[in-house]
């Protein structure tokens, strides 16, 4: 976030997905650049929000100057972002930010360094699982002997899916069930995976207030390297020596990805961050936990619920 803003500050075009826009990034802290791509704008920054990459590249084409695409995402977003690259259709003032992220290395992370974090199962995310396939997360269950579900995202898919894990745990069981099979098959979308693995290498990449975790990122392999906004500007990627805590000071952002806190935990929380007004990253997407939570949870619903049901949260 911060090279985008560095860049869109500097005059290159920076095409943002909408809820990347306004992502604070850790150098404005230090006074060096405005907070987010927004305010990069609101200073004369040059940012445009795009609803998909093929918008960049039509956006690109026609301005014809240096430009860069944020490209943020998991596993859903990169083939997007990938077919045109392999496709050759990406035009050469056009340069690209990769930060796309791999679900299944992250939560292994989890439950290899966040012991504290006791799961009775794992709801295995719809959208996720339909590139990569319900089999990407056989290993929660076979190495970690925890029930998961791959589950979609209607009230009934989750109900379903949660149900399938408190049977389990009545059981004894641990078993990857696919609960979403309407739109996720075992092996996934082969074709985009595909595509995927022609453009990026999977490498080390830092999370944002975790640090570097293995083989959980997408770099563009030396055959597109050209397309890569940190080669055009000769702009050092992180390493593990580089990478520094990069939360908003006071934002537990970090504890609550990783399961160790709650929102409500968090002393800013709907205070001076909400979902009109985010300080920290949790709360910018609308799939954000603390948004999440805020628009769900936050009025003490969750807390009421586990109340009756004597959970203690
Ligand atoms: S409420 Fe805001 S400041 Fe607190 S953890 Fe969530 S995103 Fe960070």
């Amino acid at each position: 976030v911060d090279v985008a803003i560095r860049l869109a500050m500097d005059g290159v075009k920076v095409y943002s997905y909408g809820d990347v826009y306004k992502l604070p990034g850790s150098l404005y802290r230090q006074g060096k650049l405005p907070r987010s791509l927004a305010e990069a704008k609101a200073q004369g920054g040059n940012v445009e929000v795009v609803y998909s990459f093929l918008d960049a590249i039509r956006s690109a084409r026609s301005y014809g100057r240096d430009s860069v695409f944020l490209a943020v995402g998991f596993e859903t977003t990169m083939p997007a972002t990938a077919a045109p690259a392999v496709q050759g259709r990406v035009p050469p003032n056009l340069k690209i930010i990769n930060v796309n992220r791999l679900t299944p290395p992250i939560m292994r992370y989890i439950f290899d360094n966040v012991p504290e974090v006791r799961l009775n199962g794992v709801l295995a995310p719809g959208h996720v699982s339909t590139i990569t396939g319900a089999k990407a997360w056989s290993f929660v269950a076979e190495d970690y002997g925890i029930p998961v579900v791959v589950a979609g995202f209607e009230p009934i898919d989750v109900m379903l899916a949660i149900l399938e894990i408190l049977r389990q745990n009545l059981a004894g069981e641990a078993k990857l069930v696919n609960e979403y099979r309407r739109a996720v098959t075992w092996e996934g979308n082969t074709g985009a995976q595909k595509i995927i693995a022609e453009c990026c290498e999977v490498v080390d990449s830092a999370w944002r207030g975790i640090g570097f975790v293995p083989e959980s990122g997408l770099k563009f392999r030396e055959k597109y390297a050209a397309l890569d906004a940190l080669n055009a500007y000769g702009i050092e990627d992180l390493d593990p020596d580089s990478w520094s805590y990069d939360i908003p000071a006071g934002c537990r952002c970090a504890e609550v990805t990783l399961g160790k806190a709650k929102p409500t935990d968090c002393p800013m929380y709907l205070k001076g961050c909400t979902p009109s007004n985010p300080y920290g990253p949790c709360m910018v997407s609308l799939e954000g936990t603390c948004s999440v939570w805020a628009r769900y949870g936050g009025a003490g619903i969750a807390r009421k619920i586990a109340e009756e049901l004597g959970i203690d949260i």
